[in-house]
């Protein structure tokens, strides 16, 4: 295949979000999805490495539990060595000059079809896989692992023909033209635990602009990262595009950083860990072929603010929502709020009763709104905020947690005083909100304390009904979240819709599933022919008269 396809006139199908399926009593899609479930309950795959489609078990091997039920294993995996990390270097760049020549639209082809895919027979796989390795709820799993990954692999094949039909103007007797490269060397895609379709974007867009990946998951998010690299491969992605580097982080990166044909990194994950990555790219500065491309999407402490105009039931649940679904361990959940004095007593009755309504248990059951948090070393962390906040501030519901069968968590409500406490500052994480109450007449000073307490600005949102109030927080909020919202959760953006990525401390804003994400997955090439050539050196000034 040859890279000047004549592919100008051809256009992918129209695209739409996936629709989102209810699960509903009763429902043949309800009855399907526990079938599969209790199916792949009982299995346990044993995961490889794969290097060029060829499985590798190396033999030291860990387990993968369900946060829920952390005695029962849900997989093995093999963690790759320092020999499988440098095999799996070396086989992307013999896949890399094969794919990299592949005409887009045949590459964008591949995703599209892995996208009917998963939409159709797929679905109950990768949601299972997502609700029992990550204990997500069967919505929360149907959003992220079903629709959202669909949506990436449908709009960034969409974004993709769109960025290679912009070419530059050609003025008569040339013809200029912009040719989107894949970037010379490999990208290193290194995922975190809390998205399945994260996993599959920060692989899958790199790769549809003709590069090809190491990928490296979470250990946390094993089972739905190898289904979707089996999924990927049924809907023929080359063996060797991807290639799936599950084991220690350190080791990978320490090699995949200091090798002289890294292109680019594609990071999901925490701030800490990705500022530790940029550091020692800065040291290996010297030692690569090209300038990486470094783009990350990292923590937040994402915040509701209400005005004293706001809808109070709305609002309310706004924060139920935004703080404890998914039990607080998305990026953009809500985790710190600001009510006036005069809403707070509604505001807090409300959240409380709906707290104390909201069961905790495990994602088997359907009528669970929360499932576990992911692991023991989160369950440790969350807990010490919960000791911290006993002592330092006032729980108002919620504050147990349980970790004898699994790391479960209680939806927690905590009101502080002190504008600077840390639980208004640090992310924790998990499904644990702080409320700081202001005076009415403070709104404005308050969007300013909203604005500098932490160091993030990942997502946000501002509820009023009074109009002035809501142009007020715009300008005064504009650099505090890269997702803001008005009279919404914080959480639960949607791909083509509203484009995904934080600023300041939460990373590069690169804009996950957006045109702007793949443009730092291409190096353009720009080619200039000019069709009659002079063929006199001289110009007509240098003539006497
Ligand atoms: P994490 O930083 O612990 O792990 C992310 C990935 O980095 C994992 O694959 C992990 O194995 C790897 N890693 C860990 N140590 C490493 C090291 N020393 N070198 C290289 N890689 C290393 O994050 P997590 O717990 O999986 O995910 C939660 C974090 O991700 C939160 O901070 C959350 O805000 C953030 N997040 C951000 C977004 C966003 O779009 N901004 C989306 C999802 C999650």
């Amino acid at each position: 295949m040859t890279s000047f396809s004549p592919s100008a006139a051809r256009r992918l199908p129209p695209v739409v979000n996936d629709p989102i399926r209810a699960y509903a009593p009763g429902s043949a899609e309800r009855a399907s999805l526990k079938a599969r479930l209790a199916a792949m309950e009982a299995e346990c795959p044993d995961i490889p490495v794969v290097i060029g489609g060829k499985e590798i078990r190396s033999g030291e091997r860990m387990q993968a539990v369900s946060p829920h039920k952390h005695g029962h294993v849900t997989a093995t995996w093999h963690k790759a060595t320092a020999d499988d990390v440098r095999a799996a270097i070396a086989d992307g760049q013999r896949a890399w000059r094969e794919w990299s020549e592949t005409p887009w639209e045949a590459r964008a082809a591949v995703f599209l079809k892995a996208a009917d895919l998963l939409a159709g027979p797929w679905r109950d796989t990768l949601n299972a896989a997502t609700m029992l390795g990550q204990s997500k709820t069967v919505f929360q799993s149907e959003i992220d692992a079903a629709c959202e990954m669909v949506d990436f692999f449908r709009f960034n094949a969409h974004f993709a023909q769109e960025l290679y039909h912009e070419q530059p103007v050609s003025p008569p007797g040339m013809w200029n033209q912009s040719e989107y490269r894949a970037l010379e060397g490999f990208v290193y895609a290194v995922t975190p635990f809390n998205f399945t379709a994260i996993g599959g974007n920060l692989c899958g867009a790199p790769a549809m602009m003709g590069n090809t990946v190491l990928w490296k998951p979470a250990a946390t998010q094993m089972l739905s990262a190898w289904y979707t690299l089996q999924l990927l491969h049924e809907a023929g992605l080359p063996k060797g595009v991807i290639n799936f580097l599950p084991g220690d982080p350190a080791m990978i990166s320490e090699i995949a950083l200091s090798h002289p044909d890294l292109a680019g990194v594609h990071f999901t994950g925490s701030t800490g860990v990705f500022n530790a990555m940029w550091k020692t790219i800065g040291q290996n500065m010297g030692k690569y072929r090209s300038y990486p491309r470094i783009v990350g999407e990292t923590g937040g402490k994402d915040f509701i603010i209400a005005h004293p105009s706001a809808d109070v039931q709305a609002f309310a649940v706004a924060v139920v929502r935004g703080a404890y679904e998914y039990q607080g361990q998305k990026c953009s959940a809500a985790s710190r709020i600001y009510v006036p004095k005069s809403l707070w007593p509604e505001v807090r009755d409300r959240v409380v009763a709906m707290i104390k309504d909201i069961r905790v248990g495990d994602v088997n059951d359907f009528r669970n709104f929360m499932g576990a948090v992911i692991d023991q070393k989160a369950f440790d962390r969350i807990s010490g905020y919960l000791a911290d906040a006993k002592q330092h501030a006032k729980i108002l519901a919620g504050g147990g947690c349980d970790g004898a069968k699994g790391w479960f968590v209680e939806p927690t409500l905590v009101q502080t005083e002190d504008p600077g406490y840390r639980l208004l500052c640090e992310e924790i994480f998990g499904p644990v909100l702080t409320a700081y109450v202001y005076d009415d007449a403070k709104w404005s000073e308050t969007l300013q304390l909203v604005d500098r307490t932490s160091p993030y600005a990942l997502t946000g949102a501002v509820f009023a009904q009074d109009r002035a109030a809501v142009a007020e927080a715009n300008v005064a909020l504009r650099h505090a979240a890269g997702n803001y919202y008005v009279n919404d959760k914080c959480t639960g953006a949607v791909v083509g819709q509203q484009p995904f990525g934080g600023a300041r401390a939460s990373g590069t804003n690169d804009k996950a599933g957006s045109k702007l994400n793949l443009l730092r997955w291409v190096s353009a090439r720009t080619i200039k022919e000019t069709f009659v050539p002079p063929h006199d050196y001289t110009y007509p000034f240098m003539r006497e008269a």
